[in-house]
């Protein structure tokens, strides 16, 4: 049954990139379909939570937000939607644990949710509650043919390509978002001129390992520099390759094309190669410096950015020395640093026994913060009397008398817009005068 007035939606997103990307696929198959979408959710006659199931600390959040959401609900009718990883994992039993839920739906399922939110708000006009869930995951899902309502901003994501194979014991990835599936080139462009022509800057392209892309004589290097060489796009980023297959023919690509960033993220996870063996990364901590020289020769002055679990089953002091050794050998540009947190499902969870310490996983955390953020101030100074290009994207998020923007390396500049203004998106030089571990101060 076809509703009277178009439902009002609010989306809300947690988590990575690929959610964001995600987030805008929804609003666009929606608003396909009639529904119309509110930034106010007081306004909104559904919610829906896009939700991340990464780490524990992702959960927690979501958990508080269905807290909340569980009030309005008793105020006033409402449709409550949990959409993405979490729901993925979780399925009936986060249904159940949150009886306010009305529909769930995995990453491959979006396509359902305008007939699943279809029915859910029929049934509540007329007094019934109707719970819709679609959780199947797809080998071949690859969202074809949408064009993403996009967030308004310099950057717009574009997804290469969706799901893992790589199974690496510690993550849920391969089970939420499954099978590796890569998108046609050609759409991909589409998306690319798309964006330009809607006044987009720079592009990030996405996928859970980049280095997998692979589309007939397509192959991520190929597909990089095609995107690179759009007109209009002025900066191309990519996450996140695997240090395990980064083949020499992308590195020449970032080294050579100029509107490729000079960053790379580089997700470690750990320095013992006991630990990166119980985790299946398949490199070993050697392999990892010797790619880190690697990009540093052929691509001189390039980002380098990492991520790093503390406290993995069975994890040593010894092991944890091991990474902090190779954490001060590589000097890094920047470092995620995270506790390990058990994730139903996965290798770890069925093998292993996490069984670290909290407090000691803390530490360890801390620690390691601590020598990454000296390195990395002392990385960022290197830039003080410098005149560095960046890409402007707005005010700063301390205050709006200045500006801010993100090198070529991602790294973040402020300036007070007093030195000078500059619109979004546009290309500026700034004269770096000062450094932090977070923040070059231009003039
Ligand atoms: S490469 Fe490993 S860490 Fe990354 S998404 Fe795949 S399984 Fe998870």
């Amino acid at each position: 049954m076809m509703l009277k007035t178009p439902p009002q939606i609010h989306i809300e997103t947690f988590g990575c990139q690929m959610n964001e990307s995600d987030s805008e696929l929804v609003r666009a198959m929606l608003k396909q379909e009639g529904f119309v979408f509110t930034e106010d959710r007081e306004r909104a006659d559904v919610v829906l939570v896009n939700t991340c199931a990464i780490r524990e600390n992702a959960h927690k959040k979501i958990y508080v937000h269905l807290s909340e959401l569980r009030a309005v609900k008793k105020q006033r009718p409402l449709v409550v939607g949990v959409l993405g990883c979490m729901a993925q994992n979780l399925k009936s039993e986060l249904a159940q644990k949150e009886p306010l839920i009305d529909v769930l739906a995995g990453p491959d399922s979006y396509r359902q949710l305008p007939s699943l939110l279809t029915t859910a708000l029929n049934a509540q006009e007329q007094g019934l509650a109707q719970k819709g869930f679609a959780l199947d995951l797809s080998e071949y899902e690859t969202y074809e043919g949408i064009l993403p309502d996009r967030n308004d901003g310099v950057n717009a994501w574009i997804t290469v390509m969706r799901g893992c194979d790589n199974f690496c014991s510690f993550c849920v990835v391969p089970y939420t978002r499954g099978r590796e599936r890569s998108r046609d080139p050609e759409a991909i462009l589409l998306e690319a001129r798309d964006a330009a022509a809607r006044g987009f800057k720079q592009i990030t392209l996405l996928g859970q390992n980049v280095n997998s892309y692979r589309h007939e004589e397509w192959d991520f290097a190929k597909l990089i520099s095609a995107v690179a060489d759009q007109p209009g796009i002025e900066r191309v980023r990519f996450t996140s390759p695997h240090p395990k297959d980064f083949p020499p023919s992308l590195i020449e690509a970032i080294a050579s094309h100029p509107k490729i960033c000079k960053h790379i993220h580089l997700p470690l996870q750990a320095g013992s190669d006991r630990i990166l063996e119980l985790m299946a990364r398949t490199y070993t901590a050697a392999d990892y410096l010797a790619l880190v020289e690697r990009i540093r020769l052929t691509i001189p002055g390039i980002v380098l950015t990492t991520d790093i679990i503390c406290g993995f089953c069975s994890e040593s002091d010894e092991d944890f020395q091991a990474t902090v050794r190779l954490v001060e050998q590589a000097q890094l540009d920047s470092a995620y640093i995270f506790k390990y947190s058990e994730r139903k499902n996965t290798i770890a969870a069925r093998k292993y026994v996490d069984d670290v310490p909290d407090q000691v996983k803390g530490l360890r955390v801390s620690r390691l913060v601590e020598i990454q953020r000296a390195i990395t101030a002392d990385r960022n100074r290197r830039y003080i009397g410098k005149d560095v290009e960046i890409l402007v994207e707005g005010d700063a998020t301390r205050s709006s008398t200045q500006g801010m923007g993100k090198t070529d390396g991602n790294i973040t500049v402020v300036w007070d817009k007093i030195t000078g203004h500059a619109e979004p998106g546009t290309l500026v030089t700034k004269h770096i005068v000062d450094a932090s571990a977070a923040t070059l101060y231009g003039a």
